[in-house]
């Protein structure tokens, strides 16, 4: 089943998240152009007031059904149940493996790391191409986009804090870096999110892409797990009752 073929039936408020800078880390290069699908939604979490965000059980708890694929080893389960299972640790959300649930996660080895923004209806991709993409916080991002959770770059104030080079950008990709009205649900920009680019995500020559502001010494995009904020979003967004109007 092509991709291309199944973004055709995605409803209008559907986005695709390719990570193709991901693999860059690892010079891992089995990439299709053009799998990016904006198609209407202007902003990240913000869908979730539309019916992309995972429903909360009565016991407080927002379980979110998994599958994982038949095309793993058993190191390779490891660190994507491993990742999984970090969101436990810090927050109200629970992956669960799928019981015939109707809405589910469905974790293979597609081309590339990619998900699918917030809750979509039915089983949905999240494609963690092996081995490129089988790293903690490369699970950790993609869930992060399976439960609504945009780039770093796109936020809506991002250009406070980060300044976009795009005569540096390959032609093709400039939608990367586009700003988007996202609700940054008052956490501080993060250049420590697992959800930020690196500094020479998606360049044509080397140079950088995005430079911080006023630091452009400061360290963007290398984190390794998902920081104080990442957590602090997900918990707002799903967990914290009293901060939901
Ligand atoms: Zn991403």
């Amino acid at each position: 089943m092509s991709r291309q073929g199944k973004m055709q039936k995605l409803p209008h408020y559907q986005y695709l998240v390719a990570d193709h800078h991901l693999q860059y880390h690892y010079s891992y290069t089995c990439i299709k152009s053009n799998i990016a699908v904006p198609t209407g939604l202007q902003n990240a979490d913000p869908c979730t007031a539309r019916g992309c965000k995972w429903k909360r059980n009565r016991n407080g708890l927002v379980y979110v059904p998994y599958v994982i694929a038949n095309q793993y080893s058993p190191d390779e389960i490891q660190v994507i149940k491993r990742g999984l299972q970090s969101f436990t640790e810090v927050s109200c959300i629970r992956f669960v493996p799928h019981e015939g649930q109707r809405h589910f996660l469905h974790i293979q080895s597609d081309s590339g790391c990619y998900s699918y923004l917030g809750r979509q209806g039915g089983g949905q991709v999240v494609s963690l191409q092996r081995p490129g993409c089988v790293h903690h916080y490369i699970v950790q991002h993609e869930l992060l986009h399976a439960l609504g959770f945009h780039h770093e770059q796109n936020r809506s104030d991002r250009d406070k804090h980060i300044k976009i080079l795009f005569e540096n950008i390959i032609p093709q990709q400039e939608h990367n870096f586009m700003k988007r009205k996202t609700n940054n649900l008052a956490t501080p920009y993060d250049y420590n999110s697992v959800m930020h680019y690196s500094r020479y995500a998606f360049s044509r020559n080397n140079e950088p892409t995005m430079v911080p502001i006023p630091d452009s010494n400061a360290v963007i995009g290398e984190a390794r797990n998902m920081s104080p904020n990442d957590i602090l979003r997900i918990n707002r967004l799903y967990c914290d009752i009293a901060l939901k109007k």
